[in-house]
């Protein structure tokens, strides 16, 4: 397994003013991050912050099946994982908003690839579950697994950074970027611009559209996901369910998720009657009493899709003051507060360590599109 460079890790202090671009959890993290260092930060959001696919996740703050994924990934995920309970802390009490961290643990169903998953696994997981899951296995049970209720995070989120100083302007229409020589100017919408020292985009499955001329390559396209919400008692599922794509994620308050979909249909939102029918037959046959009363709520929301699910943490190419955090496609909850902590780390000039060379800019280009 990769170390994580982080054993002696003291946050560099930044002073300069900064435009970060998209209020998904990218970018509020990564606004988060900066302000909590001191920098002076503004975020440009075109619509409503927290509404496209940082909403309408599940919040499972895992890779489904983590041994399936590249080891950089899976240190990034890691780091990501241990600094969630101090993270989530933190901005809980700055903002009076619990956005639900609760570890439930995740039983995976079969089929999967024991060999793999206990070789890749050693330690982390157990192939027999507690016996209040004997109704729901036998599995591979992994306890450490966590959640959130990503909407509350959002929010959260944004009332923590009101409360440090963090100006959010929404509803702003597209932006789009002007440039000098090798540096970004301006974030512009109409007649309204936002100069800055250093500039983040974090725009989603946008993140192309929004560089436009400057996309340099970056392959980021949104994939579609759709998702069921039922309503049962509390604690009748006690943990994240996972069965061959498609899973079950528990609310504290009796919500139960069902999901999701992967579709490249492009930017289209609408929800599909296949879908529905494909999650509420896994719904009813996995908690067919719950099933039966029917969802209450379907919706489908944008992931930033990337190769390998490796996001782009980078500074660009050829504009020297601009830098991308996005691409985190199926992980961009679970992955938020390590992509932070590592894009501010660029912005203050520090080097990435070996392991995090995958994220880098260069590594994209050659990569292979979705
Ligand atoms: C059904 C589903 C289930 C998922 N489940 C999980 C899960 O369990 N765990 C997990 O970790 N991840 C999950 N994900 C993935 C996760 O939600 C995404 O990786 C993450 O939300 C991406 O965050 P983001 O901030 O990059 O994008 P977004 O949340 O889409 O935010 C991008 C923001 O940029 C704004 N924007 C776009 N263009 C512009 C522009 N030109 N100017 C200004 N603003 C702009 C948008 O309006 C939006 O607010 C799921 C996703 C889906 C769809």
């Amino acid at each position: 397994m990769l170390e994580w460079p982080d054993s002696d890790y003291e946050p560099d202090p930044v002073s300069k003013p900064i435009v970060v671009i998209g209020a998904g959890i990218a970018g509020l993290a990564s606004a988060w991050e900066l302000a909590r260092r001191g920098a002076q930060v503004e975020v440009l959001e075109r619509g409503t912050p927290g509404q496209e696919a940082s909403w309408a996740g599940a919040g499972i703050l895992s890779l489904l099946l983590p041994w399936n994924y590249p080891a950089p990934l899976r240190a990034l995920t890691e780091h990501s994982q241990a600094l969630y309970p101090d993270w989530i802390d933190a901005i809980h009490k700055t903002a009076a908003i619990d956005p639900e961290y609760r570890r439930t643990g995740m039983l995976i169903r079969a089929p999967y690839d024991r060999a793999q998953a206990e070789t890749g696994f050693a330690g982390q997981a157990a192939t027999v579950a507690p016996a209040a899951l004997t109704g729901f296995g036998p599995g591979l049970w992994l306890p450490e697994v966590a959640q959130v209720r990503n909407p509350r995070l959002l929010q959260a989120l944004l009332e923590g950074l009101r409360r440090l100083g963090v100006t959010i302007h929404s509803e702003i229409g597209t932006i789009s970027l002007t440039t000098q020589a090798n540096r970004v100017t301006a974030a512009v919408s109409g007649d309204r611009r936002w100069p800055a020292d250093q500039f983040v985009v974090a725009t989603g499955a946008w993140s192309a559209n929004l560089l436009d001329q400057h996309a340099a390559g970056l392959p980021i396209r949104p994939i579609r996901g759709q998702m069921l919400l039922y309503r049962t008692e509390p604690g009748r599922l006690p943990c994240i369910l996972y069965e061959a794509g498609q899973y079950l994620v528990p609310r504290a308050d009796g919500h139960i998720l069902a999901g999701s979909t992967l579709e490249d249909v492009g930017f289209d939102k609408t929800t599909t009657v296949e879908a529905r029918d494909r999650l509420h037959g896994f719904m009813s046959r996995l908690l067919p009493d719950v099933a039966a009363s029917g969802p209450i709520r379907h919706w489908a929301g944008l992931r930033p899709g990337a190769p390998d699910n490796i996001p782009i943490i980078a500074r660009h190419p050829i504009l020297e003051n601009l830098f991308v955090n996005s691409g985190h496609f199926r992980y961009g909850v679970t992955l938020a507060p390590a992509s932070a902590e590592l894009l501010a780390d660029l912005m203050t000039g520090k080097t990435p360590e070996p392991t995090l060379r995958l994220f880098t800019w260069p590594d994209i280009i050659r990569a292979a599109p979705v």
